[in-house]
């Protein structure tokens, strides 16, 4: 049976600054993923303070949202059967040190900081976050 989903990926600063938008969003399309609506934005420190509000406690935070912020990103809404898994998978490992073969985070990532991609991590957060993104 299908299972159709949505899920929210986001190119960050490191990759768009890159010029890899456009082959990140080949490697969505070639493992099967539709763009249903994309962006390119930048966003305010303080919206990503906002997006990344589950982080709070983190060590990391402060610099993970100034570092979302730092440029211009590429958002969209990923669909596919199954796509939140699919998308973590083809995401890769959150540190690309860590991350297999064949991900974008392995062939893309710089650090566990500047590792290219955001995925949502749970059908409920992605909705939540192509909310966050989409909802006008
Ligand atoms: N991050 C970081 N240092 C860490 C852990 C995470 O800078 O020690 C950043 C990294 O950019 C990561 C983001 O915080 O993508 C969100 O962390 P999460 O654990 O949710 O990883 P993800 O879901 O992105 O794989
Ligand atoms: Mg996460």
């Amino acid at each position: 049976m299908s299972n159709i989903e949505q899920t929210l990926s986001i190119i960050k600063p490191d990759a768009v600054e890159r010029n890899l938008d456009n082959e990140i969003k080949e490697i969505f399309k070639k493992n099967g993923f539709k763009i249903v609506q994309e962006k390119k934005i930048q966003i305010e420190k303080s919206e990503a303070e906002k997006f990344y509000k589950v982080h709070e406690t983190k060590p990391f935070y402060t610099d993970l949202c100034a570092y979302l912020a730092s440029g211009p990103i590429v958002v969209m809404i990923l669909e596919k059967d199954n796509a939140v898994l699919a998308n973590r998978e083809l995401m890769g490992a959150t540190n690309p040190k860590d991350a297999k073969e064949n991900t974008i985070r392995k062939k893309y990532g710089i650090s566990i900081d500047k590792n290219s991609v955001h995925g949502s991590d749970s059908l409920d957060n992605a909705k939540i976050e192509i909310d966050f993104f989409f909802k006008d």
